[in-house]
């Protein structure tokens, strides 16, 4: 169904319909053209003293990224549980075995405490794991002071899984840019979008060179095709980085836009018993891609899933929160170091509409529904 107030819609109000126009009449489609490098060399400059790969999507970045940490058939990654699957799959692909480790409650991202329990529990057990997948989910930038210093205590790299985190910074730094190496996507329904896309940016400049190489079928520079080595078909093409680079021109104002969305929701629910929003803590700078809230059912009356249905029948999209992965089927006999965390976050959570262009009136409308349903409970208690 076509929602009429949908959980995050883009908006193409600057240079895409141009780009794309461009790239069409100068027959640049595909992993040429003009585009790609204008891309990585703005995504570079915002995030500052970075270079940067455009790639197809946030997923392969992922996994050019795990390569590069030299990650290989037998290793373990550690993974935080509570995030989309694709942070944790291409572990998987490399024909590693991922670790996880449940999130805390602060960020509801990888707990520090946590992270070192299990970095010293695998390491007890003679399997030093060879990179840690952090997430800062939903835009909200995890606690990567703490997990830095574990990271150099112990000598084992951070990915960063910056997916849904394009704009958001942490102790004024630009989210993927605290760890070894960094990814971003730049799916339909992130806060910025290239149709499909990601990028993989480091400081590493060897690193940044050799993921342009792999994805792009590890070709020699040579006027015949020849291969050293396996490669893959993991480049932006032009189109999409054509659109990419005209909503890069306008990410603070996004931000911006999903901040004040954030704010509203959280005055519109000003008093309401039994809700509470993903906490920022002080270091932090949220770019609020999806603002998620916490419903206490003792308080409320009602489960996340009983909104859920009452919004969509209202054609409004809502979304639970990350099903933890070591709660999948998929990943079932992975090892888990953590408590119930992340599961309560799961039990509890509700991805709202937080979309640019949501207009306070929908935003109210949205509360106006969960008014009603608090106020049928606590008449059916009396
Ligand atoms: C979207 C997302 C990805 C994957 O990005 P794609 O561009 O869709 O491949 C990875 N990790 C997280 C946390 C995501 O939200």
């Amino acid at each position: 169904m076509a929602y009429s107030i949908p959980l995050s819609f883009p908006v193409f109000d600057g240079n895409e319909s141009h780009n794309i126009q461009q790239a069409i009449s100068t027959g640049q489609l595909a992993t040429n053209g003009e585009f790609i490098e204008k891309f990585e060399r703005k995504l570079g400059w915002k995030i500052k003293s970075h270079q940067a790969v455009a790639l197809n999507s946030g997923t392969s970045a992922l996994h050019l990224a795990l390569l590069l940490l030299g990650v290989e058939a037998g290793d373990e990654v550690i993974c935080q549980s509570f995030t989309f699957c694709a942070s944790a799959n291409p572990i998987v692909y490399l024909g590693a075995t991922p670790v996880f480790v449940d999130s805390e409650e602060d960020t509801w991202n990888m707990s520090p405490e946590l992270l070192e329990d299990a970095v010293l529990s695998r390491i007890s057990l003679g399997k030093k794991p060879k990179a840690i997948v952090v997430v800062h989910l939903f835009g909200m930038p995890a606690k990567m002071k703490e997990i830095m210093e574990i990271s150099e205590r112990y000598d084992i790299p951070v990915l960063e899984d910056a997916a849904e985190a394009v704009g958001s910074t942490y102790m004024g730094r630009s989210c993927g840019a605290l760890g070894k190496v960094g990814v971003f996507s730049f799916n339909g329904n992130k806060i910025i979008t290239s149709g499909g896309g990601g990028a993989l940016i480091s400081t590493d400049a060897g690193m940044v060179e050799k993921a342009k190489y792999l994805s792009t079928q590890a070709r020699e520079d040579l006027p015949y095709y020849q291969h050293l080595e396996i490669g893959y078909n993991y480049r932006m093409n032009n189109m999409a980085a054509g659109i990419g680079l005209a909503q890069l021109e306008k990410l603070d104002d996004c931000v911006a836009k999903r901040r004040i969305i954030n704010q509203r929701y959280k005055l519109l629910f000003e008093g309401f018993p039994g809700i509470e929003f993903q906490p920022e803590v002080e270091e932090s700078f949220s770019n609020f891609w999806l603002t998620t809230i916490l419903i206490n059912s003792q308080k409320t009356g009602f489960s996340n899933d009983h909104l859920r249905v009452k919004l969509f029948r209202a054609g409004i999209e809502t979304r639970f929160l990350w099903k933890p992965l070591h709660l999948q089927p998929v990943f079932r006999g992975a090892p888990f170091y953590g408590g119930q965390v992340a599961e309560n976050l799961f039990l509890k959570g509700l991805c709202l509409p937080s979309s640019e262009s949501l207009s306070f009136e929908s935003q109210q409308m949205i509360v106006g529904i969960f008014e009603k349903e608090l106020g049928k409970v606590s008449r059916g208690g009396l």
